[in-house]
């Protein structure tokens, strides 16, 4: 199954698809944390898009694309996936339905500004890639990672100011991208206010696994 989940940031999109593949026994593909390593590593990619990550805008789209569409061809996309964060622009949508992909399901969460804005100031990331948040989902490790013992930390982006331009871009470019899909019947929308385990049970039920 191909799925895609969307949500403005801070949304849940993460949590809910790291804790969905679990499940479903898909991999998870997060754009975000694709390119956060590409700019760790300092590859020709994670050049080309680190200036926009720090300053809470998107990427260009021909950038995204061939990353994504790279990675949908790798053996372990075979059997499914779940796109976290891709597409986030209707030229990106496009761009997938050109390459022949046909999008089983897309799941969008819903939740207030004032839960996103909570949510975002307390998150912490660690390389390796795991995520916490000081409130939700604290590290038993206190401010290390319980994977890797090193130093977590806060995403440049998560920052007040940059949060609120990336919200705007949400609401002004991937927006859109949502009524694409709405238009084409394949989408649920889920209420991502509560806990994370009730969100994850509520979009099962609505895949016919609950
Ligand atoms: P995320 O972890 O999904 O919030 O993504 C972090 C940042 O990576 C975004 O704010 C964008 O700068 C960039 N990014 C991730 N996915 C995309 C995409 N599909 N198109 C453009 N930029 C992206």
């Amino acid at each position: 199954m191909k799925m895609l989940i969307m949500g403005a940031p801070g949304s849940g999109k993460g949590t809910q698809a790291d804790a969905l593949t679990g499940i479903l026994g898909v991999p998870a593909i997060s754009t975000g944390a694709m390119l956060r390593s590409a700019i760790a590593a300092q590859t020709e990619t994670g050049k080309k898009a680190q200036q926009y990550i720090a300053e809470g805008k998107l990427v260009p789209d021909d950038v995204m694309i061939d990353l994504v569409l790279d990675r949908l061809n790798e053996k372990d996309c075979e059997g499914g996936y779940m796109l976290d964060g891709f597409p986030r622009t209707l030229a990106q949508a496009e761009a997938m339905d050109k390459a022949g992909i046909e999008v089983d399901l897309v799941v969008v969460m819903e939740a207030s500004e004032e839960t996103i804005m909570r949510r975002l100031s307390g998150r912490r990331i660690c390389s390796c890639g795991a995520t916490y948040h000081t409130f939700f989902k604290p590290s038993s490790k206190g401010e290390f990672c319980e994977v890797c013992g090193k130093r977590l930390e806060i995403r440049e982006d998560d920052k007040p100011e940059t949060i609120k331009k990336r919200l705007k871009i949400y609401y002004s470019q991937t927006a859109p991208v949502v009524e694409y899909y709405r238009k084409k019947g394949i989408l649920i929308t889920v209420e991502s206010e509560r806990g994370v385990d009730e969100v994850t049970r509520e979009v099962l039920k609505a895949l016919g696994r609950g």
